[in-house]
C-alpha cells in the first residue's frame, strides 16, 4: 500500500520560469525524500498557462499537482511598470483566489507549510489563517539574499545611494560591486522598484525559514555567513542548492532537433547561446552578436528571439515557437554559418543542452538557474547580463569564482562583434579555457557532493522537513 503522506505543502511561484523551475525541483525532493505531497497554486496575469509552463508542468510526478488562479487585473497600471512591481501585484491581487484554493486543499489534506519565492511573502497572511509554516525559497544566490537581509538596516541608517555606502561597508560574503552592477532596481533609491525590493526585504522577517539555491563551494563566504550568523529579526537560512534538473532522459524519438544536431558535433565544441526565459536584445545588438559568432568560427547553438528594445520584454510571454522566422538576422548569416551554427526560436531544452557532451561553453544572460545548470555540467561561461540581478551574478562568475569570460560593454551598452568573437574564441580555444574548465570540474564535484545523500544541501532540506513534521 502507498505510504501515508507526511503532510501537504503548498507552493506559490510568482511569474517567471526562473522561479517555477527550481521550485519544481524542490517539490520533487520533498516528495521523494520526505513523503510530502505538494500542490502548486499559480497566480497569473493571463489566467492560463503559457506553452512553456505547460511543458514544464507536464512531467510532474503524481504526488505533485497544480492549479492556476484566475487572472489578476492590471488595466490600471501605466505602461512601463517594472517587472518586479507587476510580480508583487500579481500576488497581492490574487490573495482571495489563493485563499479559496488553500481552503479547497485543506478539505482533503493536512496542510503543513506554504513555500513562496522571493516576491511572494504577501501570501503569508493566508498561511497564518490556515496555521501553516511560512517559508521562502530564494531562487537567486546567497550574495543577493545577504543584500536583502541587510537592506532594512541600510535604509534606516543612511541617506545616500546604497552603493556609495556599500563601497565602504562590506556586505558579508559579497564581492565589491560597482553601482551599475547592483540589482537593477537598487541602483537608485528613489524609484518604485527600489522601494518594492525594500518592502519585500523587510517582510522576510515574517518567514520562519529561508531556503537559498546555492552551495558552499560556489559562494563560500556568503553561504557561511548566512548559515552561521543569525541576523537580528531574520529567520534561519537553509542552503539547499544546487536544485536544478540534473537528469533529463528523453526517448530517442522525442529528442528535439537541436539535440540531434548536437549529437553530430565534436565533443565540447559547441557554444550554447541563450538569454534565459525572458531576455531579448535590440536589433543592433542581435546583428553584432550574429556577426561576432560568425567571425569567431566556433560552432554555436543559439536560442534567438525577435529583437526588442526592452531587455526583459519576453518575461511574461514565453510562448514557444511563435517566432520561427529569422528575418531580423543579418543577411546571409544563416547560409554562411550553416552546419556550424544552429538557431532555434524562443525556447531550448536547456538542461539537456548543457548536459550534452557536444556543449563546451555557454554564453549566458547570467540568470541564476542558468548558472547553476552550467555549473552542474562543468560548462564555462561568457557573461552577458541584461536585467534583474544578472550583473551581480556576472561579477561573481568572472571575478569571484573565475569560471567565465566577461566581454567589454561599450558606453552605449553594446557588445560589439569583435568583442563577441574574441570571447567566443577565447572561451572555446584559449589558454584560459583549460583553467576555467579545471575550476568548473571542482565546482561540479562539489555540487554533486552537496546534493548527495548526507551532503550539506540534502541535510538542510531534511532539517526543514523535520520542522514541518514536528510542528
Ligand atoms: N530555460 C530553458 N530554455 C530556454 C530558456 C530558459 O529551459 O530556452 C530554462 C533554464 O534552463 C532555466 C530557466 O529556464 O532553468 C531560466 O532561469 P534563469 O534563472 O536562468 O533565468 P530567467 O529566465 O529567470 O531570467
Amino acid at each position: 500500500p502507498a505510504q501515508e503522506s507526511a503532510g501537504h505543502v503548498v507552493i506559490l511561484p510568482t511569474p517567471g520560469m526562473g522561479h517555477l523551475i527550481p521550485l519544481i525541483e524542490l517539490a520533487k525532493k520533498l516528495v521523494h525524500s520526505h513523503r510530502f505531497t505538494v500542490t502548486f497554486i499559480i497566480p497569473t496575469k493571463r489566467g492560463s498557462p503559457t506553452k512553456v509552463q505547460e511543458l514544464v508542468l507536464a512531467s510532474l510526478p503524481p504526488s505533485i499537482s497544480y492549479v492556476f488562479l484566475p487572472p489578476a487585473s492590471f488595466e490600471d497600471l501605466p505602461e512601463g511598470t517594472r517587472i518586479e512591481t507587476i510580480i508583487s501585484l500579481i500576488v497581492s491581487r490574487s490573495l482571495q483566489a489563493f485563499r479559496e484554493a488553500m481552503a479547497a486543499i485543506a478539505r482533503n489534506h493536512r496542510l503543513v507549510s506554504l513555500v513562496v519565492d522571493l516576491f511572494g511573502t504577501e501570501a503569508f497572511q493566508v498561511a497564518r489563517e490556515f496555521n501553516v509554516s511560512r517559508y521562502i525559497f530564494f531562487s537567486s544566490n546567497a550574495s543577493l539574499l545577504s543584500v536583502f537581509f541587510q537592506m532594512s538596516a541600510l535604509d534606516r541608517g543612511v541617506s545616500c545611494e546604497y552603493m556609495d555606502l556599500l563601497k565602504k561597508v562590506k556586505i558579508p560574503g559579497c564581492i565589491p560591486f560597482l553601482n551599475e552592477e547592483l540589482l537593477a532596481p537598487l541602483q537608485s533609491r528613489g524609484n518604485e522598484g527600489c522601494r518594492g525590493i525594500l518592502y519585500h526585504a523587510k517582510r522576510y522577517t515574517s518567514a520562519e525559514g529561508v531556503m537559498v539555491n546555492s552551495f558552499e563551494a560556489l559562494e563560500g563566504e556568503a553561504v557561511r555567513d548566512l548559515r552561521e550568523k543569525r541576523r537580528e529579526g531574520m529567520p534561519p537560512v537553509y542552503v539547499v542548492g544546487p536544485l536544478v534538473k540534473m537528469d533529463q532522459p528523453a526517448a530517442a524519438a522525442e529528442r528535439e532537433e537541436c539535440l540531434k544536431w548536437l549529437d553530430k558535433q565534436p565533443r565540447g565544441s559547441v557554444l550554447y547561446v541563450s538569454f534565459g526565459s525572458g531576455g531579448t536584445l535590440s536589433s543592433e545588438q542581435i546583428t553584432e552578436l550574429a556577426l561576432g559568432l560568425e567571425m569567431s568560427e566556433q560552432r554555436f547553438l543559439w536560442v534567438v528571439r525577435r529583437p526588442s528594445e526592452k531587455a526583459e520584454s519576453f518575461y511574461f510571454k514565453v510562448h514557444g515557437q511563435d517566432d520561427a522566422f529569422f528575418d531580423f538576422l543579418p543577411e546571409g548569416f544563416l547560409e554562411r554559418t550553416k552546419g556550424r551554427g544552429f538557431v532555434l526560436p524562443s525556447w531550448a531544452p536547456q538542461a539537456q543542452v548543457l548536459a550534452h557532451e557536444g556543449t563546451g561553453g555557454f554564453l549566458t544572460h547570467c540568470g541564476w538557474n542558468s548558472i547553476l545548470e552550467s555549473v552542474v555540467n562543468g560548462v564555462p561561461m561568457i557573461t552577458w547580463p541584461l536585467y534583474a540581478e544578472q550583473s551581480m551574478n556576472a561579477v561573481l562568475l568572472a571575478e569571484g569564482i573565475q569560471v567565465a569570460l566577461r566581454p567589454k560593454v561599450t558606453e552605449d551598452r553594446m557588445i560589439d562583434r569583435k568583442e563577441v568573437a574574441a570571447a567566443a574564441k577565447g572561451l572555446m580555444e584559449g589558454e584560459e579555457w583549460k583553467n576555467m574548465r579545471h575550476r568548473m570540474r571542482g565546482l561540479k564535484e562539489a555540487a554533486y557532493e552537496a546534493v548527495s545523500e548526507g551532503g550539506a544541501s540534502t541535510t538542510a532540506i531534511a532539517e526543514v522537513a523535520l520542522k514541518w513534521n514536528t510542528q
